[in-house]
C-alpha cells in the first residue's frame, strides 16, 4: 500500500489537469451507506420502487418517495466532509485539481471547501428542491420540515400547489445536460482521472474515465472492491478513500515544490 500511495502521489505530483471523479464511497467514511456495499439503503428499499416515472406517476408514488427520503435525509444533514473531501480540497487550494465530478448528492464536496463550480454534480444535490410547476427553489431543510410536522406530500406554496422534486435524479429521470457536457468536457481535457470510491457500474457516469483514458488522460482508481474498469486503470489502490487520499496529500507536502 505505500508503494501505491506514492505511486499516486507522483502521478498527482507530475499532473496538469487532475480531475476527481467520485461515488458514494468519498462519503462512506462520513457514515453515509453506499448503495451496493452490504448494509447499503437498497438492502433496505426496492430500487425498482422509487422511480422518477413512479414519483410522477401518482400521489401513493410521491407518498413512498418522501417516506424514504424523510428517512435518508438526516443523515446526508448530520454528516460531516471526511479526510478524502478536505484532500480534495487541499489539492484545489494547491493549484493541482482542475474539478470534481461527482455522482454524490450529499454536498459534501462543497461543505469541505471547494467552490461550487469546481464541483460537477451528475446526479443533482439533495440538500435542495423545487417547484416542477414553478420552479420555486426550497431547501431541503424546510421541506424536512414539513414532512416531520406530518406532511405527507409536500406542496407548492399557494396558489401554485405544484409538484415538489429535490434536485436530484431519480432512476429514470433524464441526466442533466449542461452538467454532462461540462463532466465530459472536463474528463477529456484531464491529463489525470482519479476515480475514488465508485463501484463504475452506473451509467451514464461510469463512462467518463473512459472517455478520459480516450483522450490520453493516466487513470487512477482508488475503491474498496474492483470495479470494471479496473484493466484499463495505470494504477488501481483498495483502500479507504480517506486513509490514500490523506497520505497522498502527506506526500506531496513532504517533497520539494515543483516548478
Ligand atoms: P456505489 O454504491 O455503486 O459504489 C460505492 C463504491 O465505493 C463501492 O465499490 C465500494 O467498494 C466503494 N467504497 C465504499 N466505501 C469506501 C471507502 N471508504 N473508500 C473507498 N471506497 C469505498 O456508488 P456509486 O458508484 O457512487 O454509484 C451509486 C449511486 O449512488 C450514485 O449515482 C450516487 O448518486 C448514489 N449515492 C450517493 C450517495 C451520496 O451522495 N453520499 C450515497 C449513496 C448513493
Amino acid at each position: 500500500m505505500r508503494d501505491q500511495v506514492e505511486a499516486l502521489a507522483e502521478l498527482v505530483s507530475g499532473a496538469r489537469g487532475l480531475v476527481a471523479f467520485t461515488g458514494a464511497g468519498v462519503s462512506t467514511e462520513s457514515g453515509i451507506p453506499d448503495f451496493r456495499s452490504p448494509g447499503g439503503v437498497w438492502d433496505r428499499f426496492d430500487p425498482n420502487e422509487f422511480t422518477f416515472q413512479n414519483f410522477m406517476a401518482s400521489e401513493a408514488g410521491r407518498r413512498r418517495y418522501w417516506e424514504l427520503g424523510r428517512q435518508t435525509f438526516p443523515v446526508i444533514r448530520r454528516a460531516e466532509p471526511n479526510p478524502a473531501h478536505h484532500a480534495l480540497v487541499t489539492l484545489w487550494r494547491t493549484n493541482r485539481l482542475d474539478c470534481v465530478i461527482t455522482q454524490n448528492i450529499d454536498n459534501l464536496h462543497q461543505r469541505a471547501g471547494l467552490p461550487p463550480e469546481r464541483v460537477v454534480e451528475l446526479h443533482g444535490n439533495a440538500t435542495q428542491a423545487r417547484c416542477l410547476s414553478c420552479e420555486k427553489p426550497y431547501a431541503r431543510e424546510h421541506i424536512q420540515a414539513r414532512l416531520e410536522d406530518g406532511v405527507a406530500v409536500p406542496l407548492c406554496d399557494p396558489p401554485c400547489g405544484g409538484i415538489i422534486k429535490p434536485r436530484t435524479i431519480m432512476f429514470g429521470e433524464a441526466m442533466p445536460r449542461r452538467e454532462m457536457e461540462e463532466a465530459e468536457r472536463r474528463a477529456r481535457a484531464a491529463d489525470l482521472f482519479l476515480v475514488v470510491g465508485s463501484s463504475l457500474v452506473v451509467y451514464p457516469a461510469a463512462y467518463m474515465p473512459l472517455h478520459a483514458k480516450q483522450a490520453g488522460a493516466r487513470l487512477a482508481i482508488v475503491n474498496l472492491s474492483e470495479t470494471p474498469h479496473d484493466h484499463a486503470a495505470d494504477l488501481v489502490i483498495r483502500g479507504s478513500a480517506a486513509a490514500v487520499l490523506a497520505a497522498v496529500i502527506e506526500r506531496l507536502q513532504a517533497r520539494p515544490v515543483s516548478p
